[in-house]
């Protein structure tokens, strides 16, 4: 699905070398290569404060720590999104109230979102899914008249700019109060194991943030509030320091392949190819095909397989048919698109180092499926 092997080699002077000042520095926690890439990111994305944490789950939870919500306070996210959204959200015991998806973006149905809100919602946690922003300009006027809290789940979307209908463009992640991250390897701006952050322009909801990341603490051994231990490797800071200088062009990487598989696909019968929002750039953490009925994902999955090609079903199952998060107040047939999308999905290898023979294998393989179904 990716090729973080192929990626490594080509920074590998530059990123081998800032691994080893962090060795001589002994700055293993903490430090100035920390402070810098913080300072890096904020300047990328324009966004006053960004600050990193262990990985994308905890920096959902630190948002939602750092606006104080209370058990109970409902909070409301889309679907169709990887679990950690959910999972941060009924950590807290707070109350995941989930909302279908957009069929052609995939990202929060606005409509949806507007009917989820009662008089205990807090908080609304918009995914960017795959790589695209979601409708924020919607978001933010909904969660203005509502005073409600908004925090950009960026995990899949760093670099992805939005478009208000006013002209202005902000990168993904810095719209609502505060954007979260994951810099898990596999993500566009991937360490070398795990990390994340948080973004905001609050100077309030920054200070609380810094403290919720370090046990609650400003001044270290008094605790203003009850925090967790959730950092970023100083290595992981160094590593992503130089990859981000990469960013750009990752994503640009991404894209071009994405457009060779929209050509390759794009008049086969059974096959639909990711729309591209028109107020959103994409930069393609997935590319995704919703299957017609005609063709079974997992067969699918199963004929790439036999051919040497991964393909990822993302997601087999929408949140409120998993286990742990089966709730009396959903029941299945609530969720039609998320549903749908469940059942017809498939992603595709997606990297920044695909070569036009790599990717022209995968398209003849995906189109000979396809069209032995018809
Ligand atoms: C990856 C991901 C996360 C969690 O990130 P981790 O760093 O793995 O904890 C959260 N939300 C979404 C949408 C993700 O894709």
């Amino acid at each position: 699905m990716v090729d973080l092997a192929g990626q490594y080699q080509k920074i590998k002077g530059e990123v081998d070398q800032a691994i080893q000042e962090v060795l001589d520095s002994a700055y293993f926690v903490g430090g100035p290569a920390i402070k810098k890439f913080q300072n890096n990111l904020q300047n990328y994305l324009e966004v006053k404060h960004v600050i990193a944490c262990g990985n994308g789950t905890d920096a959902l939870t630190i948002a939602m720590m750092a606006m104080g919500l209370k058990p109970g306070d409902e909070v409301i996210t889309s679907n169709f999104t990887f679990v950690a959204t959910a999972e941060a959200i009924a950590l807290l015991q707070l109350t995941p109230v989930l909302v279908d998806v957009d069929p052609e973006t995939f990202n929060i149905d606005i409509s949806a979102l507007e009917k989820a809100i009662t008089p205990k919602t807090k908080a609304i946690v918009p995914v960017h899914l795959f790589g695209q922003t979601a409708d924020m300009e919607s978001v933010m006027a909904i969660a203005d008249k509502h005073k409600l809290f908004v925090i950009e789940d960026t995990a899949q979307a760093i670099g992805s700019e939005f478009t208000f209908s006013n002209g202005k463009v902000r990168k993904a992640g810095t719209i609502g109060h505060i954007g979260t991250t994951s810099f898990f390897p596999s993500k566009n701006l991937g360490c070398f194991g795990d990390g994340g952050a948080l973004f905001t322009n609050d100077d309030q909801l920054a200070a609380m943030i810094t403290k919720v990341v370090n046990h609650g603490m400003e001044v270290r051994y008094y605790h203003d509030l009850i925090g967790m231990n959730s950092r970023l490797d100083t290595i992981q800071a160094a590593v992503l320091d130089v990859k981000l200088k990469y960013l750009e062009d990752f994503n640009k990487a991404r894209r071009k392949a994405a457009d060779y598989y929209d050509k390759a696909f794009q008049d086969i019968k059974g096959l639909r190819i990711p729309t591209r929002a028109v107020n959103s750039t994409h930069v393609f953490h997935q590319y995704t095909l919703v299957l017609s009925d005609e063709l079974d994902h997992f067969e699918m999955q199963n004929f790439l397989k036999e051919a040497g090609i991964p393909g990822m079903i993302y997601y087999p199952v929408p949140l409120h048919m998993q286990k742990a998060y089966l709730d009396p107040r959903y029941k299945e047939g609530d969720f039609p698109v998320t549903e749908k999308l469940c059942e017809s999905v498939i992603s595709l290898p997606m990297h920044t180092e695909h070569s036009e023979e790599t990717l022209k294998y995968i398209t003849d393989k995906v189109i000979e499926f396809a069209r032995s179904k018809y």
